[in-house]
């Protein structure tokens, strides 16, 4: 599963890719945040013990949740563009993690909660699986995982961004 860095790099494209929006700095960040707040589900574990990660807040529902939530927000500046951009950052999100190895049980994600609670992983990863460990080996495998994220993901963020910039001229 990627990294947060890769995560924001999706968000920072989903930025780009929006049409017609007028994107301040404010906004790619809040889409940046957007494309890694699923794994904030890691913290759930500390109110009860079980392990959350990879349920239903990896769900292409909980993008459309979110999406909606941000609609609703409309009178504090998010309007129909931005919420769809947001709900399109967490989607990047299921897509990565889908596109990530995962070693861990379950492996994969709850992509289709709440109609299945199915884990659903691509038979062939892009991405490295992010051992949370600090021996040297973890921290070399690591890197090479963000690594992996950057190159693939920061030539789309460029490309978002340059369509963008070519629309807007
Ligand atoms: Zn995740």
């Amino acid at each position: 599963m990627p990294t947060p860095i890769g995560h924001a790099l999706a968000g920072v494209a989903v930025a780009g890719a929006g049409r017609g929006l007028s994107i301040p700095p404010r906004h790619v960040a809040i889409l940046a945040l957007c494309a890694a707040a699923p794994d904030l589900d890691l913290a759930l574990r500390l109110f009860d013990g079980v392990n959350h990660h990879r349920g239903a807040s990896h769900s292409l529902a909980a993008a459309l949740i979110v999406g909606f939530a941000a609609f609703l927000l409309r009178k504090t500046g998010f309007d129909l563009p931005s919420a769809a951009s947001m709900a399109a950052a967490w989607a990047s999100h299921v897509l990565l993690d889908y596109l990530g190895l995962d070693t861990s049980p379950p492996s994969g994600e709850m992509a289709l909660w709440p109609f299945s609670t199915g884990f659903y992983a691509s038979p062939v990863p892009i991405f490295y699986d992010i051992p949370r460990s600090f021996s040297i080996g973890a921290i070399r495998h690591n890197l090479l995982a963000v690594t992996i994220e950057v190159v693939v993901l920061a030539p789309v963020a460029f490309l978002c961004w340059s369509r963008r910039t070519a629309r807007t001229e």
